[in-house]
């Protein structure tokens, strides 16, 4: 298939464009490029003959329908998102133009590309996350029947996406496709979420700063099984469906921070446990308490299950951050959060 993916320049959007090609897909990657974004994400299939890339922002109806036009996509996934929920709360404005604007013009691109009538099979792959869902007490999972309940402007405007997915499959036909996944974690993660963020402040011998007590429950799913997922979701799933994906890995974030320090210590030894370093920071305001995700349905109909167990991924990733100081070290001068935010 010749896939047009968005935001394949960031975390999850490049280990879909990976393993797209890999897969023997054609990947056309079409992102913005914006402080989240790496080229170097890609670097291992930009000189493949099954990529292409286009910079343009998803606001953009005739940037959007020009590279339709251009490539003529089988298939669409669409990632390009702003990701970061504290930057959703202190600047909403890019989440609201970009999540629910940005969805809204790739539908409309979509539907008159998929209009012309030339592209049978064709798919709109909504990629999407559980926070739609609002928080969880200690119990339970979110099902694909789970009310929606967003808390923060991030989630807000991913669940005005979802809203206008579904509408513009009912409504006009176009045959979408809905995930909504738990917290991605693994490679070229940008550091300013949890898990980089613990890495990099462990290695510089610096405060690796927590939100609240550290008792924030999340789900955690490697970003290759993730990556997965959606192809399968996007080959194989229902029209008109939602697939909810998870790790089956909860973890308290404090649990996480010190899994990271005992393998950076391991890796790295130095005198005093690493942990010793985890500092208390002022609470996210409306932070979700847990999340977690009952993936029962892909798994039943998809046949997907997650490969990689959370310390084993775990592993992989602080061993990834090792041995590429140069993808993350010119990042220590872009904007990041770095406050230990786990979504
Ligand atoms: P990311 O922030 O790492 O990357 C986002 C990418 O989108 C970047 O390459 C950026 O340049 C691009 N982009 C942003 N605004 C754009 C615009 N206006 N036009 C074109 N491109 C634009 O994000 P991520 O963590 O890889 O998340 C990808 C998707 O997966 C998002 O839709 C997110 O909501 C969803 N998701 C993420 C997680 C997670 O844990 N990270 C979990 C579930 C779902």
């Amino acid at each position: 298939m010749k896939i047009l993916v968005t935001g394949g320049c960031g975390f999850i959007g490049s280990a879909v464009v990976r393993r797209a090609v890999a897969d023997g897909h054609f990947a056309v990657n079409l992102d913005k490029l914006t402080y989240a974004a790496n080229p170097a994400n890609v670097a291992e299939v930009a000189d493949s003959d099954r990529y292409a890339f286009v910079r343009a922002c998803v606001t953009d109806g005739a940037a959007l329908r020009a590279a339709f036009a251009t490539h003529r996509p089988d298939a669409v996934m669409h990632l390009a998102a702003e990701s970061h929920v504290d930057r959703s709360i202190h600047g909403p404005d890019d989440f609201m133009q970009t999540n629910a604007i940005g969805t809204f013009r790739m539908l409309e691109a979509a539907r008159e590309h998929w209009n012309e009538g030339a592209v049978p099979g064709f798919r709109f792959l909504h990629v999407s996350t559980d926070e739609v869902y609002g928080a969880l007490g200690a119990d339970g999972a979110f099902t694909e029947e789970s009310p929606y309940a967003p808390n923060s402007p991030y989630s807000a405007s991913k669940a005005a996406s979802d809203h206008l997915v579904r509408a513009w499959g009912k409504t006009y036909g176009l045959p979408v496709v809905v995930t909504n996944c738990s917290n991605n974690y693994g490679p070229f993660q940008y550091p300013e979420k949890l898990i980089p963020v613990a890495i990099l402040k462990a290695l510089a011998g610096e405060a690796i700063p927590i939100y609240g007590e550290g008792e924030n429950v999340r789900d955690w799913l490697y970003v290759e099984d993730h990556a997965a997922a959606l192809l399968k979701a996007l080959c194989d799933g229902r029209t008109g469906e939602t697939y909810n994906i998870g790790g089956g890995c909860e973890a308290r974030n404090i649990d996480v921070a010190r899994a990271v320090c005992r393998i950076v210590d391991d890796r790295r030894p130095e005198g005093a446990p690493r942990e010793n370093r985890i500092a208390f920071v002022a609470d996210r305001p409306g932070h979700d308490f847990r999340y977690a995700i009952d993936a029962g349905k892909i798994r039943r109909e998809l046949g997907w299950t997650p490969s990689v167990a959370l310390e084993e991924g775990l592993e992989k990733t602080v061993d990834w951050f090792l041995a590429n100081e140069a993808w993350w070290r010119p990042l220590q001068n872009r904007p990041s959060a770095g406050a230990g935010n786990p979504a």
